[in-house]
């Protein structure tokens, strides 16, 4: 999300004469662009904006903090952080222009109004990804779920989908560029919705439009994601066969506090759905843990639901109290840090289990992999990933490039990759 909002930022300077450069030494602006779901991300940012201060003092560049932490402290962020020049939220990149020459006249700037319709449809991104193979499309903005936890419907405003003619001009100019795949991004695909279009049928059109191209999607939510959205992954070979289903504990208990909207028993079905449209369907999620009043049972059910599914792969958290949600207000961070390290530990050793069954089971497959480029340990080797967003590393004697397709069969693994041979 934050790569896909830099892009926008990026190209808006671009067309007001601006350069990016690689070097912080010769910027006049730097701009940090934030999250804020867990304090370390916040943490992380005031260290970088102390690191700024010397290029600042040095230099007399200004320093801007863009993004979900801009909007959720404001004008605080100016008290508390002296290096920050201007605060610019989610929502008001189309004002940087004039706020960085009010910023460079010496005021210190802060904007940070939401809104309620800005989607940004009309700017086509620059693109960052250096091996120009795959693309991030912003389908949609904001979030009004309320998970009890979550900062993001706070800082992100309220859901707001993109009108599907300026979704396909993006993707004409991303294939127009030479990039082979894009990833439709929102906090919750599966609530796109722009005029009659649902999810399933932006699917649909993009799918039909672009045949060459790889389609992804991130982040589908379980309470949303319909059997229409199966069909129609099923029905088209260029839609990837990979879906990122958020669980968050496999606990009815927590599942309630959480605020999540689907029980435990909802999301197996939804799991056994995807099982059955799409067979050869990767399944990755979250696990956040130490939520308010989790107990022993609560965690011991969140291993068993893991265990159930067979997680592909899993992104897993603490439980982070975000001031101003939901929680922060009305319910009690009691879980004790050495508990949720705990906890957390033992969810992280089991997903490493289950990981390596999933990667056992592709020994001797054939897939095709998009290449993305050399692999990190060796000049002689190629990494790419197969449709279920699975790594695969191979060596080849011809040169191969960036965005070509080869079969690659998986002969072993380690603990992150699958290893094969081009066949
Ligand atoms: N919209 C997506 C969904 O509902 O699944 C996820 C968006 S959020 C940016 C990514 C993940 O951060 C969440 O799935 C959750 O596991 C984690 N997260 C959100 N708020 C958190 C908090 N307060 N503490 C720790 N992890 C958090
Ligand atoms: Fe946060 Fe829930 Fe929205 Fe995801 S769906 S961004 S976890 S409020």
């Amino acid at each position: 999300m934050n790569v896909a909002d830099s892009e926008i930022v990026s190209s808006i300077l671009d067309q007001s004469g601006y350069t990016k450069t690689d070097s912080i030494e010769s910027a006049d602006v730097i701009l940090i662009n934030t999250c804020s779901i867990r304090e370390n991300a916040e943490i992380r940012v005031r260290g970088r904006l102390s690191v700024f201060k010397k290029q600042k003092n040095e230099h007399k560049a200004i320093v801007g903090v863009l993004g979900c932490m801009a909007e959720r402290l404001k004008d605080d962020l100016i008290k508390q952080e002296k290096t920050v020049d201007l605060v610019i939220g989610p929502d008001s990149y189309r004002l940087l222009p004039q706020m960085i020459e009010e910023a460079l006249s010496g005021r210190k700037v802060v904007q940070t109004m939401l809104s309620d319709d800005e989607t940004y449809e009309d700017i086509i991104p620059v693109r960052y990804d250096s091996n120009g193979v795959s693309a991030f499309v912003s389908i949609m903005r904001g979030c009004q779920n309320f998970c009890s936890y979550c900062i993001v419907p706070y800082v992100r405003g309220v859901e707001r989908s993109r009108n599907p003619q300026t979704i396909l001009k993006e993707i004409e100019d991303i294939q127009a560029k030479g990039y082979k795949e894009i990833t439709l991004i929102g906090q919750n695909v599966d609530s796109y919705n722009f005029s009659e279009t649902n999810f399933a049928k932006l699917l649909n059109i993009v799918a039909l439009a672009f045949p060459q191209m790889r389609i992804r999607f991130s982040t589908n939510h379980p309470k949303d994601l319909s059997n229409e959205v199966l069909e129609t992954m099923a029905k088209y070979a260029n839609i990837c066969r990979h879906i990122h289903l958020p669980v968050q504990s496999g606990s009815n208990h927590m599942l309630q506090l959480m605020n999540r909207g689907y029980t435990r028993e909802y999301y197996l079905e939804r799991v056994d759905a995807i099982r059955k449209y799409i067979p050869d369907c990767a399944i990755s999620t979250d696990i956040m843990v130490g939520f308010c009043d989790e107990t022993e049972e609560d965690h011991q059910q969140t291993l068993l639901l893991m265990k159930e599914v067979g997680y592909d792969f899993a992104f897993m958290f603490k439980y982070s109290e975000r001031s101003g949600t939901y929680a922060s207000k009305n319910m009690k961070d009691n879980i004790p840090e050495k508990e949720k390290i705990r906890r957390l530990n033992e969810v992280i050793d089991l997903q490493n289990k289950i990981g390596r069954i999933s990667k056992e089971k592709e020994l001797g497959k054939t897939f095709e992999v998009l290449v993305e480029g050399k692999s990190k340990k060796s000049d002689k080797e190629y990494m790419g990933r197969n449709s279920q967003n699975k790594v695969i590393v191979f060596p080849s004697d011809k040169a191969l490039k960036s965005g070509d397709i080869v079969n690659v069969q998986v002969e072993r693994f380690t603990s992150a990759t699958l290893i094969g041979n081009i066949i």
